[in-house]
């Protein structure tokens, strides 16, 4: 690891008299940490990230008959019916949790939901999540309506080892995400420990990511915090080379810093997507009415003048008479884009360039589309990427993507467990490839040096 050691180097909580950090062998649970991982090839190649304590860290000791407060995403899309329309941050949380079940732990879980504007709403009410954990879990899990206070205490001194208690949305709170001293200290009070696999919010220094880790000892990281850090830090800056990433999506503006990043990191940065047509712009070429960020135009140039060979960009696109899926559409050389006319896909020459360029490649991230993929005519630039790392993985490439649209192509496309990493965090793991420190990971124990 070298570029990220900066996520890893701040503050540590000094607990050097727990007993995490007199057993040099505590490599107890790292088999059901493993276990618990999809059995996807390229895996096992991974540089894992190194630095923080994780729950796979602790003992059986450590764990059965303790208080863990657990930090998840479970921050599900719901209907207007209130169903759960897509369960995978659910399931993201089951590998954590079932080792501390397994371990005799007792469980307070919390997390956010939605965006509630002043105190509770029942539209947000985390109960919602209640019956799917308990089905994927296997046992019946309990929940109170409230996340601080007596209502909690009392529940929490009714949990047995192994029982799982849902605390309400921690954003009933604004203190939550003010980072409110006493508040981190009210949810912190009935726990011994805490583990926080909320990646997608470690991003956040909020009461239950960062505040609450000044309270309990040892703070730790869950099953899939770290898997993301593994992936995003550990692969990502000492990567197998040729290391390829993919870069798209709608603009320059909002990946400008990834972009950056990769081109010191990578061997090669695929640019796709509608940030595309301002390179193209940059270099005189024709877009036509395509998406161009005109203040982004001098940047661009000033990358492909720096980074030269390392960007490559398409070399055909497919352009529409219109933004909409009944548009005219055709396959022109890139720069050739028809005034009027706007470029939404990448074409088939690009497609096979991708390819090529992926076959050899050892590491593969991949972050934003490479067109308006919600339209099917839009769509193959994506998908075509999405079956080319399928395949690679196969092969034993690693492969990383992030980013919620890419990753909804991924799963759109039926292919997300032939991906050796989907990162469940969009802001977080931007911020962690291009080497800023994630408050909610830095706050965590770090590793025993002599471990
Ligand atoms: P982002 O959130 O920056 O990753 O961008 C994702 C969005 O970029 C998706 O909604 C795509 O429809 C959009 N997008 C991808 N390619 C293009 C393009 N050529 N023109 C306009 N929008 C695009």
């Amino acid at each position: 690891m070298t570029a990220c050691r900066g996520v890893f180097a701040t503050q540590n909580v000094g607990a050097s008299s727990s007993s995490f950090f007199q057993a040099p062998q505590v490599q107890s649970l790292r088999s059901a940490r493993m276990a618990s991982r999809p059995a996807v090839r390229g895996l096992r190649q991974v540089t894992k990230a190194e630095g923080k304590l994780s729950v796979s860290d602790l003992k059986k000791e450590d764990l059965e008959g303790k208080t863990v407060l657990v930090r998840a995403d479970l921050n599900v899309p719901l209907d207007k019916e209130q169903n759960i329309t897509d369960d995978t941050r659910i399931r993201a949380a089951i590998p954590t949790l079932k080792l501390l079940i397994e371990n005799g732990a007792k469980i307070q879980l919390c997390s956010h939901l939605g965006r509630p504007k002043d105190g509770p709403e029942d539209k947000f009410r985390l109960g919602v999540v209640v019956p799917r954990l308990s089905e994927l879990l296997g046992v019946t899990v309990k929940s109170v309506d409230d996340c601080v206070g007596d209502k909690v205490a009392e529940e929490t001194d009714k949990l047995e080892n192994g029982q799982v208690l849902v605390l309400e949305n921690v954003r009933f709170y604004k203190e939550e995400t003010k980072n409110d001293t006493v508040f981190a200290k009210n949810l912190a009070a009935k726990a011994d420990l805490f583990v926080n696999d909320a990646f997608g919010t470690a991003h956040r220094a909020h009461a239950s990511t960062e505040g609450v880790t000044r309270y309990l000892r040892p703070s730790v990281a869950g099953l899939l915090l770290q898997k993301e850090l593994d992936y995003l830090d550990g692969a990502v800056s000492n990567p197998k080379r040729p290391f390829v990433a993919i870069v798209g999506g709608s603009k320059v503006s909002s990946k400008i810093d990834v972009i950056k990043t990769l081109l010191e990191k990578a061997d090669k940065v695929i640019i796709v997507g509608g940030m595309v047509f301002t390179f193209d712009k940059s270099a005189g070429k024709g877009v036509g009415s395509s998406l161009v960020e005109e203040d982004k135009v001098d940047l661009a140039k000033s990358l492909v003048d720096e980074f030269g060979d390392k960007i490559m960009l398409p070399t055909d696109v497919v352009v529409a008479s219109k933004f909409a899926e009944d548009a005219e559409t055709k396959t022109v050389k890139s720069g050739d884009v028809p005034d009027g006319w706007m470029g939404l896909d990448i074409g088939p020459d690009s497609v096979k360039l991708i390819q090529d360029t992926l076959a050899d490649a050892q590491t593969v991230l991949w972050n934003g589309p490479a067109g308006v993929f919600e339209m099917e005519a839009f769509s193959k630039g994506t998908f075509a990427i999405a079956k080319t790392l399928a395949e690679i993985t196969e092969k034993g490439a690693i492969t990383i993507v992030g980013g919620g649209d890419s990753v909804a192509a991924v799963e759109q496309a039926g292919l997300g467990d032939k991906i050796s990493h989907i990162s469940t965090g969009g802001g977080a793991s931007l911020e962690l490839i291009e080497g800023k420190t994630l408050p909610g990971v830095a706050a965590l124990e770090n590793q025993p040096v002599h471990a």
